[in-house]
């Protein structure tokens, strides 16, 4: 999945924007600034296991369909494989590859005992009924049964999938083997297992990195202009907390366009307005393009859509000075080493949106001990992981002196490519 729908105007610039080929570009820098052999390389540069299913389903008006669906496990050195399940009609078997290696880079960053894996499924639920979506979750989880479970590759929720996928995909792991597999999952609802603060939990990440960088940054997060692209699960929720932190949002946008008032938009109306996939500016006359609201003058910018949105044709036009990646792989690396070079500070998404694998990952932990958290402990457990976790990259960033996304990545990769060599694979 790559673009949003109206960026037809944006200008060619050349690059290379296959995010699987800029992630392993950035692996092999990180690698080589840790002094690591080429042979780790070697083994980390794609997913251990990629499988290809194709998933037959009755649709309501009897005809059948076959969907194409994937699930990468990059490398499970550490731990089970882990990351969400993406229904999209854009999603192809590379980008599938490069999410898969984005999740392990997350849980070496926050330092959770996974390796990455993730699933994607070429569909359009803004187009599909109710029914017809559960029978292809259920489907889903029939064609990868194989290789998935609460200690094999856990999935979770991702673009367009929800706690109600999540549940079915439950429930179906749970009759195939025959018991009652709450960890097979996370991101499900309250009453089947998930866990306290899990919906939000990117989000509040998000949030948490926002107020750290604008702390480095000397920028006051009262009164700080903040513009969000994308109003999905990671965005919605941040437009509300940064709103309820004292922050003005005054851009927003969805996959067909954006909003901008710069005295601050109502978020509590527009989350109230918004629609289960996030749409929201279908219900205004005047709306701009997701390309004119990253480039509008604002303190604080948080791509939160899909990938490849500031590139090399964009990035000398940003005026954010702090990018917070809510999404996965939003920046180019062009658009990167620009932004680093006009001394924006980029948060990145292998650090940025971490939070939701996180409190997956605590969700996981709860459903092994049948022994719930309250929402303040889960939400304690997240600030004080994510703070570690971003001193931690800014350090490395400051002391090797490269940009942070190359820091995350050096920190992210490092316990993986440890574990690998202990298990005698490299
Ligand atoms: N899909 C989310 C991500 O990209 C969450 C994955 C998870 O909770 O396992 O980080």
């Amino acid at each position: 999945m790559a673009q949003q729908s109206d960026d037809s105007s944006r200008e060619k610039t050349g690059e290379n924007l296959d995010v699987l080929v800029s992630t392993q570009t950035v692996i092999k820098k990180a690698l080589d600034k840790l002094g690591y052999p080429e042979q780790v390389f070697e083994l980390l540069k794609e997913p251990l296991r990629v499988m290809h299913v194709r998933i037959p389903i009755r649709m309501d008006d009897g005809t059948v369909k076959v969907f194409t669906g994937y699930r990468a496990q990059h490398n499970d050195a550490v731990g089970p494989t882990k990351g969400g399940v993406r229904f999209h009609p854009d999603v192809t078997e590379s980008e599938v590859k490069a999410l898969s290696i984005w999740m392990s880079l997350k849980a070496g960053i926050v330092d959770l005992p996974y390796g990455g894996g993730k699933g994607g499924i070429i569909c359009d639920p803004r187009q599909m009924s109710f029914r017809e979506l559960e029978r292809l979750s259920r489907g889903y989880v029939r064609a990868i049964s194989q290789i998935v479970g609460p200690t094999k590759d856990i999935p979770a929720p991702d673009v367009f999938t929800n706690s109600q996928i999540m549940a079915w995909m439950m429930d179906e792991y749970s009759r195939i083997r025959e018991f009652d597999s709450p960890g097979f999952i996370t991101g499900k609802p309250l009453v089947l297992g998930g866990s306290r603060g899990r919906e939000t939990a990117t989000a509040k990440g998000v949030t948490l990195m926002v107020r750290e960088a604008a702390k480095k940054c000397g920028i006051a997060l009262k009164g700080a202009r903040v513009i969000v692209q994308g109003f999905g699960n990671a965005g919605s929720f941040l437009a509300k907390f940064m709103n309820d932190s004292g922050a003005k949002v005054i851009g927003i946008s969805d996959a067909y366009g954006a909003l901008h008032n710069d005295e601050g938009l109502d978020i509590d109306y527009l989350l109230d307005r918004r629609d289960s996939f996030g749409t929201v500016t279908n219900l205004f006359k005047e709306t701009i393009s997701n390309q004119e609201l990253l480039e509008l003058d604002c303190d604080i910018l948080v791509p939160a859509a899909v990938e490849n949105q500031i590139t090399a044709a964009n990035a000398h036009k940003i005026k954010a000075k702090i990018v917070v990646e809510a999404a996965n792989g939003p920046t180019t690396l062009d658009a990167t080493r620009i932004l680093s070079e006009r001394e924006v500070l980029l948060v990145p998404d292998v650090l940025a949106s971490a939070g939701g694998v996180t409190v997956s990952y605590f969700e996981w932990v709860q459903n092994n001990q049948g022994y719930y958290w309250s929402e303040e402990e889960v939400e304690a457990k997240l600030e004080e992981i994510m703070v570690k976790s971003f001193e931690n990259v800014y350090r490395t960033s400051q002391t090797r002196r490269v940009d942070m996304r190359l820091a995350a990545y050096m920190v992210g990769v490092r316990k993986m490519a440890e574990a690998s060599r202990f298990r005698g694979w490299v």
